[in-house]
């Protein structure tokens, strides 16, 4: 049986008519998670993090980099779940021992011709191979930098936290490298808010 074949049986045998009550479009949590496509993460990362099926906006690709901060799929994406899809907040996640580390462009590009992919085609698109997947060498960095530029897109409302943190693949362990809620957008957020309160009070 091919792996078509076999998803599909799977998925007969995956069907039950109304074991699945219908969940909202909007994250129950209100939050976006922005991560690594990696196959370890699948059904791992979001029990770790406490959550289920609809309570957030889920961003993959390989990495969690952000090549084009400001007209790429993820920002779209980001500022869909921001002004479509009442996301508040956005976890960007990286892990360790990510495949997209250390990225030999050399080895891709002869890997890539081996397959018949033409060496002009990848010249003339993606002189770069490195630049263009977004290679990095140390994942931590990585999303610093990824908080960084999110942060800094114009689109993004500022008094919306950005969070930056590690995932062990193995052990499920999350560490955090940026707390979102020191940006000042979300200090200045939380202060109008606590006002907003006491006139409210008074
Ligand atoms: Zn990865």
């Amino acid at each position: 049986m091919n792996l078509l074949n076999s998803i599909l049986t799977a998925n007969r045998n995956f069907i039950h008519p109304g074991a699945f009550p219908p969940l909202p479009k909007n994250p129950k949590k209100q939050f976006a998670i922005f991560t690594c496509m990696d196959t370890r993460l699948v059904d791992f990362l979001e029990p770790a993090m406490g959550i289920k099926r609809g309570d957030a906006k889920v961003i993959k690709n390989a990495g969690n980099t952000l090549v084009d901060p400001l007209h790429g799929g993820v920002i779209r994406s980001l500022v869909a779940a921001v002004f479509m899809l009442g996301v508040d907040e956005i976890f960007v996640i990286g892990h360790e021992d990510c495949g997209m580390a250390h990225i030999d462009p050399e080895q891709l590009k002869n890997t890539m011709i081996a397959r018949g992919i033409s060496s002009v085609a990848i010249e003339k698109h993606v002189p770069d191979l490195a630049q263009w997947l977004g290679a990095f060498s140390c994942p931590s960095e990585n999303v610093v930098e990824v908080v960084a530029k999110i942060r800094a897109n114009p689109l993004i409302p500022k008094d919306v936290p950005i969070h930056g943190l590690i995932f062990c693949p193995n052990d499920g362990r999350l560490e955090v490298v940026v707390d979102g809620y020191s940006a000042d957008g979300y200090k200045q957020r939380i202060c109008e808010s606590s006002e907003r309160g006491t006139h409210e009070h008074q």
